[in-house]
């Protein structure tokens, strides 16, 4: 069965070289929804507790959240990072507290203290699931993500191996050692 959690990113971004408005930057409500399947925990009668889908997938995607997302090779980002230097706000700023955990990975880089990603491809819909999913594939069984922005929408289901060991009292997933990181419940 799956539990599913959905919630919004607020960015900007344009579509560098497209032939069209998108390539004027702009920005958008996107609401991703995250679908986890795995058995029923019995302990709790729930697949995964949506709240902690939620939470784990926002202390990454927060990054993206009121943030400028921008393809390595526009054009537009050395100049918009020069203004930024030249404001003082490029490496952080005591107001700039929302954010996630800088990542990296082969499909996008994240700097939270300018609230900037740079992804490789063209940040559309379906180029957002895929980071998503590089993202947090190894922290929850994805069994499908779906991203609205706009007019554009688009879905990827993908296979789940395997079962997560979860806490029969609260639900969130055990660690290593069979603790769990909420309760303290020992396997
Ligand atoms: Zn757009
Ligand atoms: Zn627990």
């Amino acid at each position: 069965m799956r539990s599913f959690t959905s919630f919004n990113l607020q960015y900007a971004h344009r579509f560098y070289g497209f032939n069209g408005e998108a390539q004027y930057l702009h920005g958008h409500t996107g609401k991703l929804t995250i679908e986890v399947e795995d058995t029923i925990n019995k302990g709790v009668n729930m697949v995964f507790p949506c709240n902690e889908i939620k939470k784990t997938a926002w202390n990454i995607l927060k990054n993206f959240d009121h943030a400028l997302i921008l393809r390595e090779d526009d054009p537009i980002l050395p100049a918009i990072l020069a203004v930024y230097e030249k404001q003082g706000i490029c490496n952080g700023h005591p107001q700039n507290t929302m954010k996630g955990k800088a990542f990296q990975t082969e499909l996008a880089t994240a700097y939270p203290d300018c609230r900037l990603v740079v992804t490789k491809e063209t940040m559309t819909v379906e180029g957002m699931i895929k980071i998503v999913h590089c993202l947090l594939k190894d922290e929850l069984n994805i069994a499908k993500l779906t991203f609205t922005s706009g007019d554009n929408a688009a879905s990827q289901e993908y296979e789940v191996h395997g079962s997560m060991d979860r806490c029969p009292l609260c639900g969130v997933a055990l660690d290593e050692e069979g603790y769990c990181p909420k309760c303290g419940y020992k396997k």
